[in-house]
């Protein structure tokens, strides 16, 4: 009785559903980001996308510095406009993606950065996030390059509990002056 309620708690640690993304159409796309810019469009055709294995829609501009994120959460869609710096100097160490946990030795995260809602840009918020923004991919091991390193061997829910929740706060933090009770 004891471990069942142990696992009970574990379980509801991550207050997510869990549920895959719904094809996103280019209007939807528009209307999540109305200044997105033709050249900052998804290189892949959203047609080609297999949408049932993603729990976020993540892109990086074809130019490189900026990474789009579209989720779910309670029904909505939420999109995220990211400025992407990568760390080509220095040594290569272990990093970790913040959001999927995911440990590569050398590079394959990036610094991504968002302003905070209502700061004018004077409030940004930064993350170490997969480089490519495949988080999802990542934690499904549908991708191997570059490698992974400390594989885990939580299971999928979790991990995609893990990662919605995740990008939850990143959200709510981004809108702390929308959504003060949030913050
Ligand atoms: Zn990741």
């Amino acid at each position: 009785m004891k471990i069942r309620e142990r696992h009970e708690h574990e379980s509801n640690s991550y207050d997510e559903d869990g549920i895959s993304l719904q094809a996103i159409s280019t209007n939807e796309l528009r209307s999540i980001f109305p200044n997105l810019r033709k050249d900052d469009f998804p290189e892949q055709s959203l047609n080609e996308i297999d949408w049932g294995v993603l729990d976020y829609l993540g892109w990086i501009s074809p130019a490189g510095h900026k990474g789009f994120v579209v989720i779910n959460l309670d029904d909505r869609l939420h999109g995220i406009a990211l400025r992407r710096a990568i760390n080509r100097s220095g040594k290569p160490k272990t990093q970790m993606c913040s959001w999927c946990h995911h440990v590569y030795r050398g590079r394959g995260t990036a610094l991504f950065t968002s302003t905070v809602h209502g700061s004018h840009g004077r409030k940004s918020i930064g993350h170490q996030l997969c480089m490519n923004l495949d988080c999802s991919l990542r934690i499904r091991n549908l991708v191997s390059d570059p490698p992974t390193y400390l594989p885990e061997t939580v299971d999928l829910h979790y991990k995609t509990a893990r990662l919605r929740a995740a990008i939850r706060k990143f959200i709510q933090r981004l809108n702390a002056q929308k959504f003060p009770q949030m913050s």
